[in-house]
């Protein structure tokens, strides 16, 4: 439960298979990793700047470390059309590293709310601070609201379960459960975090994948977010710079501290000092991904993943599932299934389509409490890979 366990023992637990059984093919549909390469004009664009710097008219140094203004200015133009202003978006190594940061930021002194199950940067790093509190005996911190979304409430959170003046993270489309918010239900949670002196963290991540065109890609369509949320988002799934490290935040003007000062003012002091500026290589890998072509790159990119899902959501609705009572929840939104097995605990099942696929998943019970008896699949893969697992899969005996 304490998740700063959970890939680590996913790693562990592969390892020992592998040792034991050193013919088994192994595929993982694990860990939320990238495996496409790059696409070419955004690759070219890298390729020419980091050349570039091997010359003197090309070369330049330390830039500022809020990021370079041109990217700041394409992703308020392009990912915010007004909603936000080259002013408001901070680039950045990575939305995680973002995430540590806002944690340095708000300090020990706050209460946290996190949609259960989440991405456990947001838990550990509260951990970290000191802002997480005790743990108690099941690993549940005691200044930690855990908001449970399951099959019973659409994956959509009681907010009334949120004290006054928490810090919430929220992630849509969520990690692991796949699921996006729509506008209405965003605009509860924008009226409730206003209501009660709450900040957002809005975790975007995978903003790229939603394909339902009703749906908000950023929280900042909801009228009032501009004065209760920061968004975090990233190049890392969207153009599969998992490796190159590109992300950025939003912090609208509007955005205040309970005393009134500006969270933007603060977050600018903690960029300047905490960081140093994003590559700025990579950040003219971000400007191509932005530009008409990128924006094409991308969108195929991430069509790719979205295919492999549509793939393995078709394996794993099979008869043998089905005829099990096993739940696939996934709406084409996000890389990841979230498939419920009624009868199992998560790492039971972990361990029965590890030996018996050869598969590698990852147990939703790692994710949080009200993640026991689900499993997350991953659809970054290889095609061939996906497909070989999907039929692995389609002779499993429930
Ligand atoms: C992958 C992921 C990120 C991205 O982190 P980077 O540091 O930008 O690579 C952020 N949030 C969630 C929920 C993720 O799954």
């Amino acid at each position: 439960m304490t998740a700063g366990y959970l890939f680590p023992e996913v790693a562990r637990r592969r390892r020992e298979y592998a040792a034991a059984h050193p013919d088994a093919k192994i595929i993982s549909l694990g860990i939320g990793n990238t495996t496409e390469a790059i696409p070419p004009h955004i690759t070219q664009a890298m390729v020419s700047y980091a050349q570039g710097l091997g010359t003197r008219v090309g070369y330049s140094g330390y830039g500022d470390e809020q990021g370079l203004t041109s990217l700041r200015k394409r992703i308020a133009e392009v990912l915010y059309s007004g909603m936000a202003s080259e002013d408001e978006v901070f680039i950045s190594d990575g939305a995680k590293c973002d995430i540590a940061r806002i944690q340095s930021l708000f300090g020990s002194n706050v209460g946290i709310a996190v949609q259960d199950p989440a991405y456990p940067v947001y838990v550990d790093g509260s951990v970290i601070v000191g802002a997480a509190g005790a743990a108690d005996s099941s690993g549940c911190y005691k200044g930690v609201t855990y908001l449970p979304c399951t099959a019973e409430n659409n994956f959509f959170p009681d907010l009334s379960l949120i004290k006054d003046n928490t810090l919430i993270y929220f992630c849509s489309p969520n990690n692991p459960t796949g699921v996006a918010s729509t506008k209405a239900q965003l605009k509860q949670l924008v009226d409730y975090a206003l209501r009660h002196g709450c900040i957002i963290i809005y975790d975007a991540a995978y903003s790229a994948f939603i394909r339902d065109e009703s749906l908000p890609r950023t929280i900042y369509e909801v009228e009032g977010a501009r004065r209760c949320a920061i968004e975090v988002n990233s190049f890392s799934k969207l153009a599969g710079f998992t490796g190159i490290r590109l992300g950025w935040s939003v912090v609208p003007s509007e955005l205040t501290f309970a005393d009134g000062t500006p969270v933007r003012q603060d977050w600018n002091r903690v960029m300047t000092t905490l960081f140093n500026g994003a590559s700025n290589i990579a950040q003219h890998g971000g400007l191509a991904a932005l530009d008409e072509e990128g924006r094409k790159e991308t969108r195929e990119l991430v069509d790719y993943y979205l295919e492999n899902a549509r793939i393995m959501k078709a394996a794993l609705t099979g008869e043998n599932f089905a005829s099990a009572g096993v739940r696939v929840f996934y709406t084409g939104d996000s890389p990841y299934l979230w498939v419920q097995f009624p009868k199992w605990k998560s790492w039971d099942i972990f361990d029965k389509i590890l030996d018996e696929c050869h598969v590698v998943t990852t147990p939703g019970s790692g994710f949080g409490p009200a993640g026991e008896s689900y499993v997350r699949f991953s659809s970054f893969g290889h095609r061939e890979d996906v497909e070989e697992a999907c039929r692995r899969l389609s002779k499993l005996k429930l």
